[in-house]
């Protein structure tokens, strides 16, 4: 058993970097927006107005289409226009027309009235109040431009991104291949969940967390399985990944163990980039790199070997994993925010690694609030549950105190006012 790993220890940043300059940005496909699952997929191309909208002067409320030089005057109403129709007639001094929210403005009139305002009898329009040129006029071209940029690459599509490629008549767009992200488990002491565990066993959680995070990111899970911590196993499978997929995750198998076989499986495979991170929960992360074969024109593959505590290869996945998978996709931002936060209680720092912390972070009184998930073990996977952030805690030997100022990282949304995590209530100390 070696005392000492051979990888020296890099930094946050330098890991973040090694990864970086690894990422070969993935091929495009053509998607069909109205039928194929557009939500979540990155632009690739720009997508620019090529018609003005509105493509005529139109009528923003209901109401009537008139000249506002005729003042408070009654008017003769002559005519009705609805949506889609085209009025073929002009508002000539002392009439005016009858329309509809979104019906193009017939010539002559300069203002429309909305109805509300008005009084019809026999014909006769009585005004409540005097209009000035444009009132109530969508002119054309003010929602979108010609040649306007409306989306620009590197956009995620979400409902208001899908709105405007409809809108502009945008069925079929370029995005980014989403990546295919196998994940394998390992361990002798990891079993299916569903079925019967020996004693001395765990249940997979990792590959499953893992996967959903993958599908979350964007990504395309593939399931390895299990390999039991033998090196023809565990090679083998890893070269099922070479074969199929654009980044491998491996959990587990990483640390100083006899049985921890995937670092050097990857040296063995690939060039290892990392071993070991001054990061905590996750020191034993590595980050690998495996070449195709020459016959298959693809970037190599990313390997992510990461730790089997839960929490760690959870957290990992975040930090190191995540922002990967999104600028893979061509996101234009692929990191989560920063955030500046105020500590609700005290927490104590890890003596020799800067640490992610799992906290809840919500809005109270003009500032964002964290409070702790509790027990901050690798092991206790409860304390990922409610976290909507991780935060970012220098190494060193001093407590923050409450009030204390901290950087996070947001994975959430925003929780309501005085959450706490789900789980510290029911726990035991
Ligand atoms: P390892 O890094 O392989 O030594 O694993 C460290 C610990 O993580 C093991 O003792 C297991 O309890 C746990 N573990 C490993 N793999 C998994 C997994 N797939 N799901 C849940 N826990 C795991
Ligand atoms: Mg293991």
């Amino acid at each position: 058993m070696q005392r000492e790993s051979p990888y020296p220890m890099v930094s946050i940043d330098e890991a973040q970097r090694l990864i970086r300059e690894h990422i070969t940005l993935l091929g495009v496909e053509e998607i069909d927006v109205l039928r194929d699952a557009a939500a979540g997929r990155v632009l690739a191309e720009d997508v620019y107005g090529v018609e003005p909208l509105p493509d005529a002067p139109k009528a923003a409320v209901d109401g009537y289409a008139l000249r506002s030089d005729d003042g408070s005057a009654p008017r003769r109403v002559i005519a009705e226009v609805t949506a889609g129709a085209m009025p073929g007639l002009r508002v000539e001094p002392g009439t005016a027309v009858r329309i509809m929210t979104g019906a193009p403005i017939p010539d002559g009139a300069d203002a429309v009235i909305a109805v509300e305002y008005t009084d019809e009898r026999d014909s006769v329009l009585i005004v409540q109040r005097t209009l000035r040129a444009g009132d109530n006029i969508h002119t054309v071209g003010q929602d979108i431009a010609v040649g306007q940029l409306v989306l620009a690459r590197g956009t995620t599509l979400g409902a208001a991104e899908i709105g405007l490629l409809a809108t502009v008549g945008r069925a079929r767009v370029m995005v980014y291949r989403r990546p295919v992200v196998a994940v394998l488990a390992t361990g002798d002491e990891v079993y299916e969940p569903d079925g019967e565990v020996f004693p001395g066993g765990v249940r997979d959680s990792n590959r499953y967390a893992l996967m959903a995070a993958v599908r979350e990111a964007g990504g395309l899970a593939l399931s390895l399985g299990i390999a039991r911590d033998d090196v023809n196993v565990q090679r083998a499978a890893i070269l099922a990944a070479l074969d199929q997929a654009d980044v491998l995750l491996t959990s587990g198998g990483v640390s100083m163990g006899t049985r921890d076989l995937i670092k050097p499986l990857l040296a063995e495979l690939g060039t290892v980039h990392f071993g070991r991170i001054a990061f905590k929960p996750g020191k034993p992360t590595t980050f690998a790199t495996i070449e195709r074969p020459a016959s298959v024109r693809s970037a190599p593959l990313l390997a992510f070997g990461l730790p089997g505590y839960p929490v760690s290869s959870l957290v990992s996945f975040e930090v190191f994993v995540r922002p990967a998978l999104r600028r893979l996709q061509g996101d234009a931002h692929p990191e989560r925010p920063h955030v500046r936060v105020t500590l609700c209680e005290p927490i104590r720092p890890s003596a020799d690694r800067p640490e992610y912390q799992r906290a809840v972070v919500s809005w109270e009184n003009g500032r964002l609030m964290a409070r702790s998930t509790g027990r901050q073990g690798s092991s206790r996977l409860l304390s990922m549950l409610g976290a909507n952030a991780l935060l970012i805690v220098p190494a060193g030997m001093t407590p923050y105190a409450a009030g204390a100022e901290l950087d996070a990282l947001m994975t959430g949304h925003l929780a309501p006012p005085g959450a706490s995590s789900g789980s510290s209530s029911a726990q035991p100390q």
